[in-house]
């Protein structure tokens, strides 16, 4: 079944429909009006899904995707031109040119904790870079992967874009075929699996994986700010973000004042949200008793409350909590924040690189060295200093991880340069030859 749906993609893509420019910005577009216009259904499967409120499925789902889909149309006709280079001494009368070609047929698989904006954020680097695409949503929030499988068949032939709806064996399948690139976001375990996959074919691919990013707080950070900045990047969508700071180290000689300034921040931006069941729920009921299995891993500063039937956890933080205790030792990926207190920065250091590469890594600190002392010894992929998640909402920065935490990077110039091979053209002049290379004479060839 996904050999013919392969193959057609692939005759599609040979016809050369997909390399014109205009067309690719026609199909950018398109996808923005095809979503503004289900805008009341996306809205309506993200409730139904996770729960996601009206303003958190605009500010986390079809906000940053409007912004992906305008930077790129601003900026494609510009990235997408043939690029001249110099031309060496002993090139003299060839000219030299890098041409962005697209990949052909692409795979994307999508995780399920923001399933519209991980799908089609790598589908606009797919359009824009010239490629053929096809989806494959997540099977844990079916009412969103359905709305967008309407809307692709309703606004573009499965010759071009298609969604391939189902769970593991769906994605299996299409793994066994042969694609162009593969573009991945989801767990490291299946991260794996994907590669894997890829390189019976070798096949060029992007990881998008996750793990566990911590938050340090130095002792001069600004704490009010910090609590409250690290709260929100936490617990928006229930702690079920990848960049989500997973977990906090504070300074010793703050680390009281810290706790009553998360206590205050959570009861200001979720305790009416969670009070009038707007606050995002666990995916699944097995997340859930995961999530809730961490819950004695510490003592409870805030929260520690949940809905056995709405599959809600309460903003919650824990201190006390042993470096061996299970909720240190796999991603969190839930609305539960261990604190951990420290007060020498290599033993943090250290802690840190004993571990996989965090996908994010967030500092807050005033001290200039603190600040560079982190961001340039720790090995990650990406973060922000005195904020959280913030670095991955901008077109302007690549976003991905680092090793365990994936391989590659997406958002912005980064997007249409992971969906583009860049294709080295020498252009030979056939007026004259110069002799040199056929002398092999060793002391004409040092020269050049
Ligand atoms: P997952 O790896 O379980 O699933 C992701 C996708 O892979 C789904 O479409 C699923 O159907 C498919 N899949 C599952 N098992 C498979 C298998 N054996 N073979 C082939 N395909 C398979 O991840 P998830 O639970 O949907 O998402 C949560 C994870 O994703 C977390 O680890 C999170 O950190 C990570 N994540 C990373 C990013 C990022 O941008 N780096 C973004 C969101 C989530």
């Amino acid at each position: 079944m996904y050999e013919r749906l392969v193959q057609k993609q692939r005759s599609y893509f040979y016809s050369g429909a997909t390399r014109d420019i205009s067309f690719r910005m026609k199909q950018l577009t398109l996808l923005k009006w095809a979503l503004k216009k289900r805008e009341t259904e996306i809205v309506e499967a993200l409730r139904k899904d996770l729960n996601k409120s009206e303003e958190e499925a605009f500010l986390t789902e079809l906000g940053p995707l409007y912004q992906e889909i305008s930077h790129m149309k601003k900026h494609l006709p510009k990235w997408a031109k043939r690029e001249k280079v110099k031309t060496a001494l002993s090139h003299v009368g060839s000219k030299g040119h890098i041409h962005h070609e697209p990949h052909g047929v692409t795979l994307i698989i999508a995780p399920w904790n923001y399933p519209l904006q991980l799908a089609f954020a790598p589908l606009v680097g797919a359009i824009a870079g010239g490629n053929c695409a096809v989806l494959k949503p997540s099977e844990l929030t079916p009412a969103t992967s359905s709305v967008m499988s309407n809307l692709v068949k309703e606004y573009f032939t499965d010759e071009y874009i298609a969604v391939a709806e189902g769970a593991v064996e769906v994605s299996q399948a299409l793994l066994a075929q042969r694609f162009d690139y593969i573009f991945f976001t989801g767990s490291v375990s299946v991260g794996k699996k994907v590669m894997e996959a890829a390189s019976k074919n070798l096949t060029p691919h992007t990881l998008e994986l996750g793990g566990k990013s911590p938050a340090i707080v130095n002792k001069d950070a600004k704490l009010d700010l910090a609590a409250k900045r690290i709260v929100w990047g936490k617990f928006i969508n229930a702690g079920q973000t990848c960049v989500a700071p997973d977990y906090v180290f504070v300074h010793k000689e703050v680390e009281e004042a810290f706790y009553s300034h998360l206590k205050k921040h959570i009861k200001n931006l979720f305790d009416e949200k969670y009070e009038q069941l707007q606050y995002p729920k666990i995916v699944s009921e097995r997340h859930f008793n995961r999530l809730l299995s961490f819950m004695n891993d510490g003592d409870v500063v805030v929260g520690g409350k949940s809905d056995n039937e709405k599959l809600t956890i309460y903003p919650t933080v824990l201190r006390n909590v042993k470096r061996d205790a299970s909720i240190m030792n796999e991603e969190i990926f839930g609305p539960i924040l261990p604190v951990l207190c420290f007060t020498e920065y290599d033993k943090v250091m250290e802690r840190i690189r004993e571990g996989a590469n965090p996908l994010a890594l967030y500092v807050f600190a005033e001290n200039k060295e603190v600040q560079n002392q982190l961001i340039h010894g720790l090995p990650f992929g990406g973060g922000c200093i005195n904020d959280t998640i913030m670095h991955l909402a901008t077109p302007h920065l690549p976003f991905g991880g680092k090793g365990e935490s994936g391989t590659g990077a997406y958002h912005g110039y980064e997007s249409f340069a992971t969906f583009t091979h860049k294709k080295s053209i020498l252009t030979q002049s056939t007026l004259f030859d110069v002799p040199v290379r056929y002398k092999q004479d060793k002391k004409t060839m040092t020269i050049l």
